[in-house]
């Protein structure tokens, strides 16, 4: 991971400074998904027939279990972060002594997202004097720990499923940076929020289905012909991709997606919005 993240900075030195915050972030979050006790979940009752449908894993069922290690991820989280943000550490270490005293209940959370509605993290913010955004941030964080391990795990007990939706089948969030291969031209979606990957077809918009004709837009950043962004005018949406740019899989796309931070940031300036809110692509 920390190669990757070199790699990254000496490729896209402009980013350099987003790449050394996260870096840390995205490195303990792969090692906790990939290395804490996470309870097993039963996924038996997924029907791949919804699935089809578009109905997502986690509008089917609760993708996060009571007996989830919430306090230890999101603890192992604040120090992470304030290794690559240290000017959250105040709010991070005040954060770290309400989970640890029992005062922020990070359970309420997790069970209020299955209802969609963020309103706990607001709450937190007028009792416990914590910022708001600083709590959903952290929650955000360890929201995908879990959801990473829960979708690696799910695929593997649910096999192949036909999935073709531009949002996520795991979690059902829109894609934060897209991939076409070099060979055979598909495109994948990526989701940053629990780290799924899906291929999806390149001549519909993944936000809200307009069929594309032949004039597919995309924006292409003039000296970097793998460096590009699918626009669309009906929903006002970009999508920062790869274009024809090696395989999926030998990426980290992730760093991908914070490396190109400067095209959302041309796209952002031409009046066009993301699919979807992600920690650095918020730029106003
Ligand atoms: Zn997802
Ligand atoms: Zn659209």
């Amino acid at each position: 991971m920390d190669q990757i993240i070199d790699r990254a900075i000496e490729q896209n030195p402009h980013s350099s400074n987003l790449l050394k915050a996260f870096g840390p972030i995205l490195t303990r979050q792969r090692l906790l998904s990939a290395s804490i006790l996470i309870p097993k979940m039963d996924y038996s009752s997924i029907d791949k027939e919804k699935l089809r449908a578009g109905v997502s894993l986690i509008q089917q069922m609760s993708l996060f279990s009571p007996d989830d290690p919430l306090n230890e991820i999101a603890l192992s989280m604040t120090s992470a972060v304030k290794e690559g943000m240290p000017k959250l550490s105040v709010e991070m270490d005040r954060l770290s002594e309400l989970i640890q005293k029992g005062k922020l209940r990070l359970a309420e959370y997790f069970e209020e997202k299955s209802g969609g509605e963020n309103k706990t993290a607001e709450h937190w913010g007028d009792d416990l004097k914590v910022s708001p955004s600083n709590a959903s941030f952290l929650l955000s964080l360890t929201a995908r720990v879990l959801l990473e391990h829960r979708a690696r795990e799910a695929t593997k007990a649910l096999g192949g499923f036909t999935w073709e939706k531009g949002y996520c089948p795991v979690c059902g969030e829109f894609p934060s940076i897209a991939l076409i291969e070099e060979e055979g031209g598909k495109r994948f979606l990526h989701c940053s929020s629990c780290g799924r990957d899906w291929r999806f077809t390149r001549v519909v918009c993944p936000y809200c289905e307009k069929e594309a004709q032949q004039e597919m837009d995309y924006f292409y950043n003039e000296n970097k012909t793998q460096e590009s962004a699918f626009v669309c005018g009906q929903c006002n949406k970009y999508l920062v991709t790869l274009y024809r740019a090696g395989r999926l899989h030998a990426r980290d796309m992730d760093i991908s997606a914070i490396s190109l931070v400067h095209l959302d940031m041309i796209m952002q300036e031409k009046g066009y919005e993301p699919m979807v809110t992600c920690a650095w692509n918020v730029l106003k």
